[in-house]
């Protein structure tokens, strides 16, 4: 017998109604463990924070922050934090559960958490920006720590966040402690190939989901939404295999060539300007046109539920790599499976972020530092069994490779929990 959460009201399309969907579909293959399963369907623990800092003005400003831990059966949490306008506490906590999914599906000793602040970061100074960190940080640091909770760089965070979350940390505690965070920059404990991780990771499950399908890569036509971290690594990794970025969507705008955008020339003017600072290398077209962009793969990798039933009409891909934390809503998700689109899904085409995270945190532990190649070789390795596995998984019940994904995760997760047993 358990009530549902008093603190969220969920819609069927909205992040934290998506994730209960998601769950829900994979009762049916937990067996005994479904008897847990309620435990995937409220967070841990959840922590709202006030972060008020001193403007550049003078004023006094306040911002809401959030860090979740939504499972840690099976390890610490880990997870990225958000810096955005619409963050809520509903979304933080569906972004905290896919971790948690995430990370049981590559097999990776963590639990999921995930957080955020209620900030445009794109009208704050750089030293507001150091502030909120700052405060941000020490508010959750009653809770976060190298054994027991790891954030990293989602929307709009960085390496140059990270440090300044580390250091925070630190000082509190009185001591370095490297292994707080991951996504550092490089001479703090960060990893080589973190950076790219995550695009790479979409790469390596997008490459191995054509081959699976007969989709040559070479004159693919790639549509990518979202041009950031994630974004702009797998539209580069894509367009050195052959492919054709032939449309590219970010806050700025759309922008279309159907014989290929100039990568080497987009990648540096979208980081200034955005991606309608490139017209003089395709068409700028209505947002809305994206979706209809002639294409045999999609990208969605900027935010949440982008993938609507209409656009999951529209779409001419035959596959979509979910780049994005839950881009496609569960109605958008059975039009794509009846149209025959395959979907390689968020907890695992977007996992060689946390991956390589985990391979930082190692790394911060042992103070010794592995090369790039090293690094590339591992999360290929961790990406590609962790996919095969999912494959296997999916042809032998026939389910779609989410389902797949969270059979594969919730029977670890629920295991642990089993043998952890319920304290008291
Ligand atoms: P980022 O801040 O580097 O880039 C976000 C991109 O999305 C930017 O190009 C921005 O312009 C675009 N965008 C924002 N709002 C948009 C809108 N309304 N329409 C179209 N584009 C919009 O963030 P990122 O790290 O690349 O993260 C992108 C997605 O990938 C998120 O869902 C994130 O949770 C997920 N993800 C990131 C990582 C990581 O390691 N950074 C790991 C796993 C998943």
């Amino acid at each position: 017998m358990s009530e549902k959460l008093s603190f969220v009201n969920p819609t069927a399309n909205s992040p934290w109604g998506t994730y209960l969907s998601q769950v829900d579909r994979v009762v049916p293959y937990l067996g005994p463990l479904a008897r847990w399963v309620e435990t995937l369907k409220r967070p841990k623990r959840a922590l709202i924070v006030d972060v008020p800092i001193e403007m550049d003005d003078g004023t006094i400003a306040h911002f809401e922050g959030y860090r979740v831990q939504h499972n840690m059966s099976r390890g610490p949490g880990k997870g990225g934090v958000r810096f955005h306008p619409d963050v809520t506490l509903e979304e933080v906590m569906a972004l905290s559960a896919w971790m948690t999914i995430k990370t049981a599906a590559v097999n990776l000793p963590y639990g999921g958490a995930k957080g955020g602040i209620r900030v445009d970061p794109k009208k704050l100074s750089l030293q507001e920006l150091e502030k909120v960190t700052r405060r941000y940080t020490s508010e959750i640091g009653i809770i976060i720590g190298p054994h027991t909770d790891i954030p990293a760089p989602d929307v709009n965070t960085n390496a140059q966040i990270m440090a300044w979350m580390m250091d925070t940390y630190s000082m509190n505690v009185g001591g370095t402690a490297t292994g707080v965070v991951t996504g550092k920059p490089l001479h703090l404990g960060g990893s080589l190939g973190r950076v790219k991780a995550t695009g790479r990771g979409v790469f390596v499950t997008g490459r191995e989901a054509a081959r699976r399908l007969g989709m040559d890569l070479r004159g693919a036509r790639i549509a990518v939404q979202g041009f950031g971290n994630v974004g702009s690594v797998a539209a580069e990794l894509f367009a050195e295999a052959g492919a054709k970025i032939v449309a590219v969507q970010d806050h700025t705008g759309t922008i279309v060539n159907p014989n290929g955008l100039d990568l080497a020339k987009l990648v540096p003017i979208s980081r200034t300007d955005g991606v309608v600072g490139f017209k003089a290398g395709g068409d700028i077209v209505p947002n809305e046109d994206f979706w209809n962009a002639a294409c045999d793969i999609l990208i969605p990798a900027a935010l949440e539920g982008q993938i609507t039933a209409e656009r999951a009409q529209k779409t001419t891909a035959k596959l979509v790599l979910e780049g994005a934390n839950g881009p496609t809503v569960p109605v958008a998700d059975d039009i794509l499976a009846e149209r025959g689109v395959l979907v390689v899904p968020d907890v695992i085409c977007n996992a060689g972020g946390v991956t390589v995270s985990y391979f930082e945190w190692v790394q911060d532990f042992s103070s010794f530092f592995w090369d790039e190649d090293e690094i590339n070789v591992r999360l290929d390795r961790i990406m590609m069994n962790a996919l095969n596995q999912i494959w296997d998984t999916a042809d032998k019940h026939k389910i779609s490779l989410r389902t797949a994904t969270y059979a594969v995760a919730c029977e670890r997760i629920l295991t642990a929990r089993q043998e952890r047993g319920l304290y008291p």
